[in-house]
């Protein structure tokens, strides 16, 4: 099976990670900050608070952003579940905007429409708007950050699919437009930690606060407690978590860093194939936008539904050996959300989009003999 996406390790990751073994830190030692410094400087922003996940770095994101119980955060109605879940474990409603049917990005468009009739109507207004990079492409964060000016909300990129990327030149992370950017390390998306996330920000405050949430909201920050009892003395100041990356887990990150260029360089390549190769079928290939450069984390077909079924298309590629898969289903019309009262209907673009999309296989160690076996069979079944 060619599965859709696969970790690259190098002999210099597996060197890294054994270094941590051996030395004296496993955990709370040099390598997180290394990593995080890594990170930060290569997408220029100022901070960055690695997690154990991005759904921990969502999380601590939010709390930092003050979501609470009376909160409403928007987030994007095609994502992995975890972009709405952070919003409900501060306790916070959670509601969903629709998507571009050509990028599956909240565009300012989508999102100015939905504000607009939440004011025209007398909704409440989000006080938070978690856009998501789907697929490794960068939303429109110059004009989702007027309107975050305009209704006063802040804005958390999701970017677990999009580091390598780029969005008007600049690194995604910069968090130029916006106040927190999330990555994740987990092994489908381009660079990995095992397990693991980073929150990204330019501002010291939401650092701080971050940095607290990750660990028991316990301190040593003289200018945070109520007086020092001495030098052993830590105080907590909040409810923390222990999201705490370890050394083992930055160490890998780290190394995986030093070969991103090269990831995206090559994921771009074998994107830049697919459009060529696959053009022509009953099915819409990805549409980049012209101020992006894409990670190309997926690579999606949307199956043109009046020629072709997408699960009698998904089971003939599996049966062929290739690991398709689909991504996502609106988080709104999972069980637990059901249950809490969102209907089928509410994003109908997003709903269209998910009947009909495939993701087929990308990954930075794929051969051009798998390319071609994947481009081969996609075209029989969709031809
Ligand atoms: C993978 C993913 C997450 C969660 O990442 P973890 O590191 O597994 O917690 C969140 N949002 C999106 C869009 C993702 O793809």
């Amino acid at each position: 099976m060619i599965p859709y996406g696969k970790q690259s390790i190098s002999q210099d990751d597996i060197d890294a990670v054994t270094d941590v073994l051996k030395s004296d830190f496993l955990t709370q030692g040099p390598v997180v900050p290394d990593f995080e410094k890594s990170v930060a400087q290569y997408c220029g922003a100022e901070f960055a608070i690695a997690t154990n996940s991005a759904t921990s770095a969502l999380h601590i994101a939010c709390m930092s952003l003050g979501v609470n119980k009376y909160s409403l955060v928007w987030t994007s109605a095609i994502s992995f579940v975890a972009s709405a879940n952070c919003a409900l474990y501060c306790g916070a409603s959670v509601d969903f905007v629709d998507v571009d049917p050509e990028t599956i990005n909240i565009t300012p468009k989508t999102l100015a429409e939905k504000l607009r009739h939440a004011k025209a109507n007398g909704h409440a207004l989000p006080d938070v708007v978690i856009t998501v990079h789907m697929a490794g492409q960068s939303c429109d964060m110059e004009a989702i950050f007027k309107l975050s000016i305009e209704y006063d909300f802040s804005v958390i990129e999701d970017a677990s699919h999009a580091i390598g990327g780029r969005y008007q030149g600049h690194p995604v992370g910069s968090c130029l437009f916006s106040d927190v950017t999330i990555f994740s390390f987990h092994p489908v998306k381009i660079v990995t930690s095992a397990e693991g996330g980073m929150a990204l920000t330019n501002s010291p405050e939401i650092a701080k606060s971050m940095s607290l949430y990750r660990s028991h909201g316990v301190t040593k920050d003289l200018a945070l407690m109520q007086k020092s009892e001495g030098p052993w003395h830590y105080d907590q100041v909040v409810l923390g978590f222990n999201y705490r990356m370890t050394e083992l887990q930055a160490a890998l990150g780290l190394s995986q860093m030093r070969n991103l260029a090269q990831f995206v360089n090559n994921r771009t390549a074998i994107a830049s194939g697919y459009q060529h190769a696959l053009s022509g079928i009953s099915a819409s290939l990805p549409k980049t936008e012209p101020f992006s450069d894409p990670s190309w984390h997926l690579y999606i077909l949307r199956l043109d539904n009046k020629k072709m079924d997408r699960l009698e298309a998904f089971n003939r590629l599996r049966e062929k050996g290739l690991g398709v898969n689909v991504h996502y289903r609106p988080i709104y019309l999972n069980s637990y959300y059901q249950k809490l009262g969102f209907k089928a209907g509410l994003c109908p673009v997003a709903e269209d989009y998910f009947s009909r999309c495939i993701s087929i296989p990308l990954f930075h160690e794929m051969t051009e003999e798998s390319q071609d076996k994947v481009i081969k069979l996609v075209k029989e079944v969709c031809e």
